[in-house]
């Protein structure tokens, strides 16, 4: 697969792919982006297993593993050693599980598996691009993503490219700790405004293999706890089935192999509430994010009186205070950041309040490192007087041009 560097990433390519990106987006019903604050939770196996569960209830899904340092998905499938070709004009063909599942994975294409390891953000923002774009599913009602756990590039790059049409599924475990992380991955895509179809608690008690019970072995119920704390669904808990683990080796997912048994009757179950969406339940979102968003305060990296390009080393920011609904400036104060040094200034900024950056250019680190603080980042914008800026972002006049990458 080619990748090309940000700076050398010539326009009309750009908008090409945009195009090409937009138009393979519109043959996919719902993008389902699986999350979870840290690795080992299970979020791959629950990807694998909520994409077959699908399958299984009629849907035409695709299955799309972009975890670019540690694809898990071939292995889960039993696809391990299987490779998969890219036709000269770069179209990728998926592998066909059956009649309606078919699976992509970063890890079927690279020849070897270390070879993901030096790709660095904005790489791996256009290798990410790459897969959602040159994939030829067909029609799809669903497309499940599998990407890394956390909230960094990849599942940075993944939401901001698969369009509005795109629901995350965050998955946990019952311990505390794992409830911790799944905060974050919660306000990512509040901040990311990807709308969240709801949390699963994976590995929630063991299976029995003998008496058929659920068998409760840690305190279970965090992710139910946090969901209600949240005000996101919960879809349910898949309990710990020693019949998944083995399932790799079977080459077909486990609610397949499976299929009468208790955690395939639980991924069976967390679907229905996705199965079930409506138009209804997204105007709703769209309603109760809006009023959410009423109060907003909105950060400007400023140099001599002006929007500053180099956000890093500006000499203030300004902190802008608006009334969204009224679209207007209510107060503005101007602040002396801390000296730089990486991921201060995102902390920084959250201290103070802010949920909205407006910058010239940055990063892809530098916006995941926003994004798991809550501060959505504008890009693109040039110069001007701070509130002029604000201003123009809230009637939608604001002039964004080119992310000028600053790393
Ligand atoms: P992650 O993608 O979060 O790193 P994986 O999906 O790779 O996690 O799962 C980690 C390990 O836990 C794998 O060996 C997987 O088979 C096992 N596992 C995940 N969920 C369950 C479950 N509900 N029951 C039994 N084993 C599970």
């Amino acid at each position: 697969m080619s990748t090309q560097s940000c700076s050398s990433f010539d326009e009309s390519q750009r908008e090409l792919e945009e195009l090409e990106l937009a138009t393979r987006m519109e043959q996919i019903g719902l993008k389902l982006l699986v999350l979870s604050g840290k690795g080992g939770v299970g979020k791959s196996t629950v990807a694998a297993n909520l994409a077959a569960s699908l399958a299984r209830a009629g849907k035409k899904v695709g299955l799309l593993d972009v975890d670019l340092h540690g694809p898990s998905i071939p292995k889960i499938l039993g696809l391990d050693g299987r490779r998969i070709a890219q036709s000269e004009n770069g179209s990728i063909a998926p592998i066909k599980l059956n009649e309606n599942l078919s699976v992509v994975s970063v890890g079927l294409l690279l020849d070897n598996a270390n070879d993901a390891v030096i790709w660095r953000g904005p790489m791996k923002y256009n290798v990410i691009r790459q897969f959602l774009k040159d994939v030829e599913w067909g029609r799809l009602d669903y497309l499940v993503i599998d990407s890394p756990p956390g909230t960094g590039d990849e599942p940075l790059a993944v939401a901001q490219q698969v369009g509005k049409n795109a629901l995350a599924v965050v998955v946990t475990t019952p311990q505390d700790v794992a409830v911790a992380d799944v905060r974050r991955s919660v306000s990512f895509c509040k901040t990311l405004d990807l709308r969240i179809a709801g949390i699963i608690e994976n590995m929630s008690g063991l299976a029995c293999p003998h008496c058929g019970k659920t068998v409760d072995l840690f305190k279970v119920g965090g992710g139910e706890k946090l969901a209600a704390e949240m005000n996101v669904p919960f879809l349910g808990r898949i309990p710990l089935d020693p019949n998944i683990v083995l399932s790799g080796d079977s080459g077909s997912p486990f609610v397949e192999s499976s299929a009468d048994g208790i955690a395939a009757r639980a991924f069976a179950a967390a679907i229905m509430p996705i199965l079930n969406r409506t138009k209804q339940d997204d105007a709703l979102f769209a309603k109760q994010h809006s009023k959410e968003n009423n109060s907003m305060k909105i950060a400007i990296p400023v140099a001599d009186g002006v929007l500053c390009m180099h956000f890093g080393h500006c000499q203030q920011f300004a902190i802008v205070d608006v009334d969204a609904d009224a679209k207007t400036v209510t107060n503005t104060t101007y602040l002396t950041p801390p000296p730089h040094e990486p991921g201060v200034l995102p902390r920084w900024l959250h201290e103070q309040g802010a949920n909205v950056i407006i910058a010239g250019g940055m990063g892809q680190r530098a916006q995941g490192l926003f994004a798991e603080n809550g501060i959505k980042v504008v890009v693109g914008a040039q110069g001007g007087d701070p509130q002029a800026v604000v201003q123009a972002y809230l009637s939608g006049d604001l002039q964004t041009g080119q992310n000028i990458c600053d790393h």
